[in-house]
């Protein structure tokens, strides 16, 4: 049977490293083994759902490359879930119940007090018809829970190997609203059932609606419909603690628009924290594809670190020709040709470093001038012809035999005449990518 797998993101957001992590995972599973990879959007809930959130989703992933191979929105099938939820029903296994929040919150209270764990006592199963109409004649309406079997569900896990629930200790889940809304875990069902789902790969977080899926699974679908199961561990900040608010929130549009992060920086690194391999840039899907295999995967969480990104980003640049980035170059405003990049690209953390770059070398910049006498000295001992890669060297050799001056006391006010800053790109680069006028001119503190 042909591999298939999904990605169900919700279109309340934009889409963040750890859904990405998630989307990654199952699109390196699918396509490792010729399977097809299926873009499911939860937006059943319809207040939270938008329309731009989706488009965003979904432009995020093709900057990424997991293109999809099938697409579709679970706002499109309420009709499919309203059988599902009537078929429940007519199995007895999706019960009214009409208890309010507050109720609800003081039983758990009550168990807890008692040393009980907190599992709905299923209060509602024991009303009888009489009951039921006297609660609705109130003004009440039922939400719905799902009975669930009371006894152990057990799969093998992609990741974690053999597992078990025992699912007297959870309570039954609810999977329609007083308000007819459904919640995500019958929809999600019905849908990886009629796409043809065969594995469901997802975060630890979701263990135990997995237990209870497979269930509602075997409810509509008959003995081993569920698909095969895998839970990776979640991610988790650089320092081991829980992934913060604001790591957690780097979304892909932010990492692509303000931070100016390759997609491939992205994808290695997600693919690889948390797995055996090296924590290395991968120049391409292809290569994460023929490298995938889930039992590389740690059971332990994976460390997400920001200065990591920047790193495999800083690599993917170094490795990049002139070719494939002279169009992005230009649309920042760089003008620079193969020699410019060769040059600067060992010093880029992110491309639009390069603009920076690009404004000293081509100016104007405003010279930063405290001793001029010293600057017209080392201006005549500028080595002659088209400056290179040693110009830098010999000239400031040259200054320093001359005038004695070494260290700050030599470097800095050359450094301050040409770009016009105290801190800033390697010197020797700069040099020589530097028409010499230029050079001329800022030592005379023109501004050039
Ligand atoms: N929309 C669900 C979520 O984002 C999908 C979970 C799943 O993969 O089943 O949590």
């Amino acid at each position: 049977m042909t591999v298939k797998v999904r990605f169900a993101p919700s279109p309340t957001g934009r889409i963040h490293v750890g859904n990405v992590r998630t989307a990654l995972m199952n699109f390196l599973f699918a396509k490792s083994q010729g399977g097809q990879f299926v873009l499911r959007i939860d937006d059943t809930d319809l207040e939270r759902s938008t329309k731009a959130y989706e488009d965003g989703i979904k432009a995020d992933l093709e900057w990424l490359g997991l293109n999809w191979d099938e697409t579709f929105n679970q706002s499109s099938r309420f009709d499919q879930y309203e059988a599902a939820k009537q078929r429940l029903i007519e199995a007895g296994l999706l019960y009214p119940c009409y208890e309010t929040g507050d109720e609800l919150e003081r039983k758990r209270k009550l168990q807890r007090a008692q040393g009980k764990p907190p599992v709905y006592d299923r209060g509602a199963l024991n009303l009888t018809d009489a009951d039921r109409a006297k609660l609705e004649a109130e003004g009440r309406k039922p939400h719905w829970r799902f009975k669930l079997s009371g006894g152990r569900i057990a799969w093998d896990d992609l990741v974690r190997g053999p597992s078990r629930i025992e699912t007297s200790s959870v309570s039954d889940p609810i999977l329609v609203r007083e308000d007819g809304s459904y919640l995500y875990t019958l929809p999600s069902v019905v849908d990886d059932i009629d796409a043809g789902i065969t594995d469901i790969i997802r975060g630890e977080d979701h263990v135990t609606n997995s237990a209870a899926q497979i269930e509602i699974f075997e409810a509509l679908g008959g003995r081993n419909a569920a698909p095969r199961m895998g839970h990776h561990p979640l991610l988790v900040g650089p320092d081991g603690g829980k992934l913060s608010k604001r790591l957690g929130a780097l979304s892909i549009e932010g990492l692509r628009e303000e931070e100016g992060i390759e997609p491939m920086a992205i994808l290695s690194l997600l693919a690889k924290i948390g797995t055996s391999d090296s924590v290395e840039a991968r120049d391409s899907l292809e290569t994460l594809i023929a490298e995938f295999d889930l039992a590389k995967l740690s059971r332990n969480p994976a460390r997400f670190d920001p200065a990591e990104l920047t790193r495999l980003n800083a690599r993917l640049l170094q490795a990049t020709p002139f070719e494939a980035v002279a169009d992005r170059l230009k649309a920042m405003g760089v003008d620079g040709d193969a020699a410019f990049w060769e040059a600067v690209r060992p010093n880029l953390e992110r491309l639009s470093n390069a603009r920076e770059w690009w404004r000293l070398v081509e100016g104007p910049v405003e010279p930063d001038v405290e001793d001029a006498d010293y600057l017209a000295k080392a201006a005549e001992l500028l080595p002659g012809g088209t400056l290179t890669a040693d110009s830098w060297r010999e000239w400031t050799g040259a200054i320093k035999a001359e005038t004695g001056r070494k260290g700050r006391e030599l470097f800095q006010p050359l450094r301050m005449a040409l770009t016009g800053q105290r801190h800033g790109p390697e010197m020797d680069v700069l040099l020589s990518l530097m028409d010499r006028n230029k050079v001329e001119a800022r030592l005379k503190g023109e501004r050039a």
